[in-house]
């Protein structure tokens, strides 16, 4: 081949094209940089036939690059054409543009995590916009820290965290930037707040689904129970439901959080043992599975919520 125009040239000589054809080949298709590009790295592979009768298919590449840049015109959203060769024919294929991958990868997290009467709020909480405070180091770094280490190892057992402090001091907060970071990493995570759960489970009794709503509980990857102590706790909740979902994830090493206002001490003490009664020996028996799935730690600090 001579040189690209001349090669162009030729082709348009070949007649039997409509006039109005031959022009918008001329001037918008074999003139756009990027199917000229193309034509030049395959001219080897590409003879004037071929060529000629991957003409509308060069037609369509130009039409849909002009349209893709206006994301609702284009043929596929998020998408831009490319050219490919493909035995020995010339094809389109759409290609998603960065900004739909991100949007998928979005998508794809947020179906990976599951939230159950989690404020809005929470589910978008990043350690970006955390506010970081001494009171809080701790806390912060042991989140920090088991995130590390657990995309690190995943297949390990990693002890979660139960953490405890007043109301507002960001325990829900913190654990949502973990659900959230986690779940972007590719993981499973389960949100639950327990004290609307609780109420939910005991309603799921009339239709017999508690243990279908229970599943998700003791299957996810990552269990984060929220407010753990603020439920009005029964003993068919402690040792039918609490206890069944933490004794499933002890057996399987599934990693566990908690959120309390109570310490680990006051949990078995102050709730647990008098779900009904006075049980101190079944409120121990929960206990030892909190113990062995979360270390405790204190935040203090400020209430946040009345900023
Ligand atoms: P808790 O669960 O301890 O009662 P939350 O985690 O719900 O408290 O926090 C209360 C509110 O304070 C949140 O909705 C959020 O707006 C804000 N908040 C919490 N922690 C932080 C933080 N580290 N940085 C900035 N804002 C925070
Ligand atoms: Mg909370």
């Amino acid at each position: 081949m001579d040189s690209l125009k001349d090669h162009i040239n030729s082709l348009m000589d070949q007649g039997n094209l409509t006039k109005q054809y031959h022009t918008i080949l001329k001037e918008v298709v074999f003139n756009d940089p990027d199917v000229r590009a193309f034509l030049q790295k395959h001219q080897d592979e590409l003879n004037k036939e071929a060529i000629m009768k991957s003409a509308g298919k060069l037609y369509e590449f130009v039409n849909e690059k002009a349209k893709s840049y206006d994301d609702e015109e284009a043929v596929v959203k998020g998408h831009y054409p490319q050219l490919v060769l493909f035995n020995k024919r010339i094809h389109v294929e759409y290609v998603p543009t960065e900004s739909e991958i991100r949007r998928q990868k979005t998508l794809e997290a947020k179906n990976r995590m599951k939230s159950f009467y989690i404020s809005k709020e929470v589910e978008e909480a990043n350690f970006d916009d955390l506010i970081y405070t001494t009171e809080k180091a701790e806390a912060i770094k042991a989140t920090i820290d088991f995130i590390d280490q657990y995309e690190k190892r995943p297949n390990e057992y990693h002890k979660g965290l139960y953490i405890q402090g007043s109301f507002g001091v960001g325990k829900t907060y913190l654990l949502g930037a973990l659900a959230k970071k986690m779940s972007e990493a590719g993981y499973e995570v389960t949100l639950v707040h327990l004290p609307t759960f609780t109420v939910e489970i005991k309603a799921a009794i009339q239709d017999n689904t508690v243990m279908d709503k229970m599943n998700v509980f003791k299957e996810t990857e990552i269990l984060i129970i929220d407010d753990i102590g603020a439920e009005s706790m029964t003993a068919w909740l402690r040792d039918d439901v609490l206890g069944v979902i933490l004794q499933h994830r002890m057996q399987h090493n599934l990693s566990t959080f908690f959120t309390s206002n109570m310490s680990m001490k006051q949990l078995e003490e102050e709730h647990l043992t008098h779900a009904s009664g006075n049980e101190p020996v079944k409120a121990a028996r929960i206990m030892e599975r909190i113990k062995y799935l979360a270390n405790e730690i204190e935040i203090t600090g400020q209430n946040f919520r009345n900023n």
